[in-house]
């Protein structure tokens, strides 16, 4: 993995120190066109716009997905906004308004009921407004889920219903004027790097929707298999898609659902930011840039080291010595004052010099949208586009 040319240039216009994140949106629409092709023939493919909700990303997703999955109103009103042709709402604590928003919507949306009590909400609302309402019930099974992923299902989680419960949630769906039941909703994991098990689960998915015909004489018309498909922030142990794709052929993919965020928009993210500061501490060497765990969190909550390169800037504007480090290993740490501001630990380096750019790759996903942008008050990065159509977009603050 290098830094692709493209990232480099947009860079260069970018207001020093660097402090910036690069979204290439031809990237993202390339993954999405191969993770189409994985998928078995006939099934739909949504962005999870939760995993990168800036508006170029979310628009490219549009035109290039079917639609999206939202899980909020702010992301409900985003992807109305942006276009989408057909939405998935789900989330484990819809208000009233929220729900409102969805019945309203005015596309092809159907809402993932997380519990009875919010399916008696929804059917009130959807009756307020005159509409028969579309939702899948979200079922927290029993199955096992790969290991070495985030597990929502098979474990207690406030997500969905349990199997135990499911027969009783199903009749009052039935029930309930103002809904009709058309589908599972089965999202079950995050990151999940091993692409038998994931097929396996897409299988086993299936075949829940079969059983549940026979147990409950519940035929539906969607199976929402969820997202989850991992990236590796090193690219040591990638997802193998062809792998994936080779077990999906064998797929009926008529009214699969998937929803992936991660995968389509991890690869397409670079968070750059300017080296500050080189010194060493107690035996220890630390490269300290213009950012952090405040736009980049990802490291930090799940206990791991994002690699980075080195992109070598020469201006140096002092009339001293550079501070620098060479053919070593570096932690690499931000602007916050806590020692748990740490984006990398022990990366290799050459050479690394205050004034040269860390540039880390695979930052697409989960990386601003799930940080602490105003701890400190330190200004937020630069969010700039690149994308062919319209050469670089530049720099939108
Ligand atoms: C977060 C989420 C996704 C996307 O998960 P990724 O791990 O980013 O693929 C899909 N569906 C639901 C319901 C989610 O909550």
């Amino acid at each position: 993995m290098s830094v692709p040319e493209r990232v480099l240039a947009s860079l260069a216009g970018a207001a020093r120190p660097v402090c910036a994140y690069v979204y290439d949106l031809d990237a993202f629409a390339a993954r999405v066109a191969a993770t189409r092709a994985a998928l078995p023939s006939g099934a739909t493919l949504l962005y999870a716009m939760k995993a990168n909700p800036h508006p170029g990303v979310v628009a490219t997703a549009a035109r290039h997905c079917d639609g999206l999955e939202v899980a909020s109103g702010g992301e409900l009103a985003a992807a109305l906004e942006a276009g989408a042709r057909q939405i998935v709402f789900g989330g484990p604590a819809k208000t009233d308004a929220e729900l409102a928003a969805a019945v309203t919507a005015g596309v092809p949306l159907t809402v993932n009921v997380e519990s009875v009590h919010e399916a008696r909400r929804l059917d009130r609302l959807a009756r307020a407004h005159g509409r028969v309402q579309p939702v899948a019930i979200r079922v927290n099974r029993r199955a096992a889920v790969p290991h070495g992923s985030h597990k929502m299902t098979g474990t207690p989680t406030p997500f969905g219903i349990g199997v135990a419960d499911l027969g009783p949630a199903i009749d009052l769906v039935r029930s309930l004027p103002g809904l009709e039941l058309t589908g599972w909703h089965l999202h079950a994991m995050s990151n999940n790097l091993d692409a038998d098990a994931h097929a396996d689960f897409v299988v086993g998915a299936t075949r829940f929707a079969r059983w549940a015909v026979r147990r409950f004489g519940a035929a539906v018309r969607t199976v929402n298999v969820g997202g989850g498909i991992g990236v590796d922030p090193a690219g040591r142990s990638d997802f193998d898609l062809a792998r994936f794709a080779a077990r999906m052929r064998r797929v009926d993919g008529r009214g699969l659902v998937f929803e992936p965020g991660r995968y389509l928009a991890g690869e397409a993210g670079w968070y750059a930011a300017e080296v500050l500061d080189v010194k060493r501490n107690h035996g220890r060497t630390f490269a300290v840039v213009r950012g952090g765990t405040h736009h980049f969190r990802l490291p930090a909550a799940w206990g791991y080291s994002h690699p980075a390169h080195v992109v070598p800037v020469e201006a140096w504007p002092y009339d001293w010595p550079r501070p620098e480090a060479s053919s070593t290993t570096v932690d690499v740490t931000g602007e916050l004052c806590t020692p748990r501001d740490v984006l990398a630990r022990d990366l290799p380096v050459e050479r690394v010099r205050a004034g040269d750019v860390l540039v880390f790759a695979r930052t697409g996903a989960y990386g601003w949208a799930i940080s602490h942008h105003d701890f400190l008050s330190h200004p937020h990065p630069e969010m700039r586009v690149v994308v062919d159509q319209s050469g670089d977009a530049g720099s939108s603050g």
